[in-house]
């Protein structure tokens, strides 16, 4: 497991924890070969995959909002009810939790950066994903991290 695998998977245990209440057991993993789909749910054995560039690519709330959509297949499944897509529960469930039904499309060609700068020594930062300015500091000086604006880098 890699440091990133880790984050992921604390991540999916807290979405699980606070949105549906009740503790996610198994694995989290990325898997590379997934595209347009978010994630996917594996009910052999429980684990669920996601898609390392949607991961980098979109806010913690979109990510969210991925994460909520296998869970809710994952404990309508440990709960012996409907856990596919046509399934009244799941249909329910999702629209309760706020999930999404598909997955929102990759940027391909054009990356859209987000540009932090720190506000003390003026060191820049291009982020695909949104950081948390409260808890990330500067690498260089320790200094607050500031969003600049939005770039396009074709
Ligand atoms: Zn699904
Ligand atoms: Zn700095």
């Amino acid at each position: 497991m890699t440091r990133k695998d880790d984050e992921l998977l604390d991540f999916v245990r807290w979405v699980s924890q606070t949105d549906f209440g009740l503790p996610f057991e198994h694995a989290a993993k990325f898997n590379g070969r997934l595209r347009s789909t978010g994630g996917r749910f594996f009910p052999k054995d429980l684990h669920l995959d996601f898609n390392e560039k949607m991961y980098d690519q979109f806010s913690e709330d979109i990510f969210r909002q991925i994460v909520q959509h296998e869970l809710v297949h994952y404990h309508l499944y440990r709960a012996g009810r409907g856990y596919k897509h046509r399934d009244q529960d799941f249909k329910k469930l999702l629209k309760e939790v706020g999930g999404l039904r598909f997955a929102p499309a990759l940027e391909d060609s054009a990356t859209r950066y987000l540009i932090y700068h720190c506000q003390q020594c003026g060191q820049t930062y291009p982020r695909r994903r949104k950081i948390d300015t409260k808890k990330y500091r500067c690498g260089k000086c320790g200094g607050r991290l500031q969003l600049e604006n939005e770039t396009n880098n074709q």
